[in-house]
């Protein structure tokens, strides 16, 4: 019924008024009835007084203290919200503001690791690479979001399991037994296929140890280097695709010299077919070495542009003599049509490069009698560069792989018409460099348009 603070108060009253009636029941009776008056006064005055006394000791000194106690106790409970009222009163004054102050740090520090807490799961959870932790025990006790990615599966899937029960890959399993047995950083890589993409995972392993220098588990760190292994596989084929294209030409100049020099110079006929041979494989030589600077050029990081307002019509003009020409011994049908105003910011000789290899591919791969035509179209905010030809066309399968290097349909055909299996690597590189985009729309058999998008204003 009473605030449960008060009870002791009201306790005490209960005991003084006991206490004043007893004494009144003992004295009264012993004095007249004047004299009576004035005990009775007398107690009640001091029974007041007393109340008073009592309240302001309750007040004061009881109640904050109480209050401050609950208050310690919600504390230690962890409910760190909890204040106790102030008083301002003597000792029972400097608890309660100690009891707040010691409240509200407990609040802040509670925060602060709540939200170190938090920045380490995101940190944790948004790592490049996969994280696993095992206690001495080998129990699984964490692992984050690219670990989930990499293995498949849930959380809980993991957690509180035996590392070997959940992972099933034995170079894991070595990984974990070696990091506990020679308590040092261990590392080995796996292969693991991850909707149908194989990938390539590095994992090191390192013991986790306590300040008492007791082992107490082993955290595993897993690397996707797939595209690094692909890049390391793509220089290793670039050097030998190099290699082999250079050896071509060489071991045939080689062979030609040395056919001369044991004799067939001194026939008229042989010297002059073999000179051209030779002449015409170290032209061979002198475009492929040449594509490969470009392409070397092409791919330095710091490379600048020469950018400038360039005319792609006047381009396309300034190189079509040598087209002509081509086509004109091919007998091919070139065409040009252009729409006004067909200005770009670009490095015209780069830009030259783009063309000729497109216009030279269309005639090179287009039978005697097809046609070609090039195009140059104003839309908007872009400007399209096209050049289709009637020609042999390349099959869908081998679409997205022409742009590579040294890739080509036919090596043979393209090794005749002098191709170095560079063009359209350097030709996409230089359009990436414009931020351009290029698209390619062929039927096998039937001709072939690639059509390239340059932004007017970069
Ligand atoms: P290449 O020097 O062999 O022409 P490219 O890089 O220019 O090298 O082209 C790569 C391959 O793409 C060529 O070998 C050829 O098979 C195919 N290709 C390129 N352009 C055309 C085209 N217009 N028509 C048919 N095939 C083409």
């Amino acid at each position: 019924m009473f605030e449960k603070n008060l009870r002791p108060f009201l306790l005490y009253i209960i005991v003084v008024v006991v206490v004043m009636v007893g004494m009144a029941t003992v004295i009264l009776p012993l004095i007249t009835d004047y004299k009576k008056i004035i005990v009775i006064i007398t107690l009640t005055g001091s029974a007041v007084v007393f109340f008073v006394l009592m309240y302001h000791i309750y007040d004061k000194y009881i109640k904050p203290v109480r209050s401050a106690a609950q208050v310690a106790e919600q504390l230690v409970n962890g409910n760190y919200k909890a204040r106790t009222y102030e008083t301002f009163f003597g000792d029972a004054g400097k608890l309660t503001t100690a009891v707040n102050i010691l409240a509200r740090s407990l609040q802040e520090m509670s925060l602060q690791e709540k939200m170190q807490e938090n920045q380490l799961r995101t940190v944790i959870d948004h790592m490049e690479s996969g994280l696993l932790l095992i206690d001495d025990k080998g129990y699984v006790h964490l692992v984050n979001r690219k670990f989930l990615s990499i293995f498949g599966g849930e959380k809980q899937d993991y957690f509180g399991y035996l590392y070997y029960e959940v992972l099933k890959q034995e170079v894991v399993h070595r990984v974990v037994q070696e990091a506990f047995l020679y308590e040092e950083m261990v590392k080995n890589s796996f292969t693991t296929a991850i909707e149908i993409e194989q990938k390539y995972i590095e994992i090191v392993g390192a013991p986790v140890v306590h300040e008492t220098n007791e082992l107490r588990g082993v955290v595993l760190v897993f690397h996707d280097i797939t595209e690094l292994k692909k890049l390391e596989q793509m220089r290793k084929d670039f050097v030998a695709n190099v290699s082999h294209e250079l050896k071509t030409p060489i071991t045939s100049i080689r062979g030609f010299a040395e056919t001369l020099l044991d004799g067939a110079m001194d026939s008229d006929e042989l010297r002059s077919q073999f000179l051209s041979i030779i002449l015409k494989e170290s032209e061979r030589l002198q475009i492929l070495i040449h594509d490969l600077l470009e392409l070397s050029k092409l791919d330095k990081v710091d490379l600048k542009l020469q950018r400038e307002t360039v005319d792609v019509k006047q381009l396309v003009e300034e190189i079509l003599p040598i087209a002509d020409q081509q086509a004109k011994d091919k007998e091919i049908e070139l065409s040009l049509s252009f729409d006004d105003d067909t200005v770009i910011q670009g490095d015209s000789d780069r830009l030259k490069q783009v063309f000729i290899n497109l216009i030279n591919n269309a005639i090179s791969y287009t039978p005697v009698g097809g046609s070609v035509q090039v195009l140059v179209e104003n839309r908007n905010d872009v400007l399209d560069f096209s050049v289709k030809d009637t020609g042999i066309g390349i099959p869908e399968e081998a679409i997205p792989r022409i742009f590579e290097r040294f890739y080509r349909v036919d090596k043979a055909r393209s090794r005749n018409t002098g191709g170095t299996g560079l063009g359209l690597a350097i030709v996409k590189h230089i359009v990436e460099l414009h931020e351009g985009k290029i698209y390619v729309d062929s039927v096998h058999e039937k001709g072939t348009t690639f059509r390239i998008s340059f932004p007017k204003h970069i």
